[in-house]
């Protein structure tokens, strides 16, 4: 991902290496934090002639007249126009602005939405920063990576409490409501497009993530709305479209043109991908990998490790050691790296029958994912509280242990075809 140096009329620097410092509540000017108050981050579409480009508009007060040390309301309200603009386009950037007022020096940015914290260090404050140069920066930025869809942007901070919450309750949250409506109905099925992702080549050529909308890039951060911002922004870049026209096998999801797109993007070295199954021509990894999945062969199913879980799994590998066969960009049949997100989804392995074969996970993965994957296994096995039959590394580290869980909670893989 390149971060192209601009020069930004704002006092402080600006660079992603800012992206990761903390500013202690005894350093700080002033917070902005939906903890005390009310806040909301929106990007929204607006008709050509409804704004003007450029505007910038702070309501309520601003940095100088916020008391030392204390907790306000903030909303950061951008509204976009462009004929290329498309709603789906907004959350895309909407999520920039926690990088973007992140990389400026003294400012520390988390959460997104109605769930922010926003910190100012004194020094920051003290070298003249004022919320108007948040607004530039946003207004900079925008205009700077998303110049072909956007054409005008105007933005408006604002401090003041109630006009905070009004913007709130009649804007931003009837907004994200109907972007999470949205994103719950995009399945596989009600999209046209799959897309390819080649970011990762410049360490595994020979990778290609296929993005559907329910199963994301592997390294979760690439979503299919994501990559097809990507494709709009950068026409001949990383992510292609992907017809899905022809399906041979919908269960395994076997389609002509993710095979040639495939081919094509890899040079060759890869002729086939299957977009639902482990065993038959699964997915490559490049190592980017939030989650890897094995298969676990006494009981005929498979367990999944995360990243940031450094124990034992009952494979008798750790997290780096699956990670190690998987990577590089080549097919591993019986293993494969995969997003979070794509664990809940009714397509995970559904060649090999679904998400009904995991028999373990690490504990916080679980928790993690529990919530989706319960209102699945109930959907499509009828099965109520499917995670309490997934044991994790309190219970089991090791095929045993596994084994006499799995029995004891009468796992539903005991009762399926073996999957070799
Ligand atoms: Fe793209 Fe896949 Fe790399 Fe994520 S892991 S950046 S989706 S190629
Ligand atoms: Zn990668």
């Amino acid at each position: 991902i390149k971060i192209k140096v601009t020069e930004l009329p704002i006092p402080v620097a600006f660079a992603s290496a800012f992206e990761g410092e903390i500013i202690r509540r005894g350093d700080m000017q002033v917070e902005f934090s939906s903890h005390k108050a009310p806040t909301c981050e929106l990007v929204q579409t607006c008709n050509a002639d409804d704004i003007e480009d450029h505007k910038i508009t702070i309501i309520g007060k601003d940095l100088d007249e916020l008391e030392q040390g204390q907790t306000f309301a903030l909303a950061t309200y951008v509204q976009v126009a462009g004929a290329k603009m498309q709603p789906d386009f907004e959350p895309v950037i909407e999520r920039k602005i926690h990088a973007w007022y992140n990389y400026m020096e003294g400012v520390m940015h988390t959460g997104q939405r109605n769930q922010i914290r926003v910190r100012v260090s004194k020094a920051a404050y003290e070298a003249g920063l004022r919320l108007t140069h948040f607004a530039e920066v946003l207004y900079n930025m925008i205009m700077d990576e998303f110049d072909i869809v956007v054409d005008k942007c105007q933005v408006t901070i604002v401090t003041d409490t109630d006009k905070v919450q009004e913007l709130l309750d009649t804007v931003a949250m009837p907004t994200y409501e109907k972007r999470d409506e949205r994103l719950e109905t995009l399945t596989d099925e009600s999209v046209d497009q799959f897309y390819t992702c080649t970011l990762c080549q410049s360490f595994a050529p020979s990778h290609c993530c296929v993005v559907t909308p329910e199963r994301l890039g592997l390294c979760g951060a690439v979503s299919w709305l994501d990559a097809k911002a990507t494709k709009e922004l950068n026409p001949t870049g990383p992510c292609q479209p992907i017809s899905k026209e022809g399906c041979e096998d919908e269960v395994k999801g076997i389609y002509p043109d993710v095979n040639r797109m495939v081919a094509e993007a890899t040079q060759g070295a890869l002729e086939k991908v299957t977009l639902y199954s482990i065993m038959e021509d699964p997915m490559t990894s490049c190592g980017c990998f939030e989650c890897i999945c094995g298969i676990e062969p006494f009981s005929n199913g498979v367990i999944i490790a995360n990243r940031e879980y450094a124990g034992m799994t009952p494979l008798g590998m750790t997290f780096g050691e699956l990670a190690s066969m998987t990577g590089g960009g080549v097919q591993t049949p019986g293993f494969m790296g995969h997003g979070r997100h794509f664990i809940a989804s009714k397509k995970f392995m559904s060649a090999e029958g679904g998400f009904e074969r995991i028999v373990w996970m690490p504990k916080e993965l679980k928790d993690d994912v529990a919530e989706r994957l319960n209102k699945s296994a109930k959907e499509k096995y009828g099965i109520d509280n499917f995670t309490d039959m997934i044991a994790d590394e309190t219970v089991a580290t090791d095929e045993e242990s596994l084994m006499a869980f799995l029995q004891e909670k009468n796992h539903p893989v005991l009762g399926l075809d073996p999957i070799m």
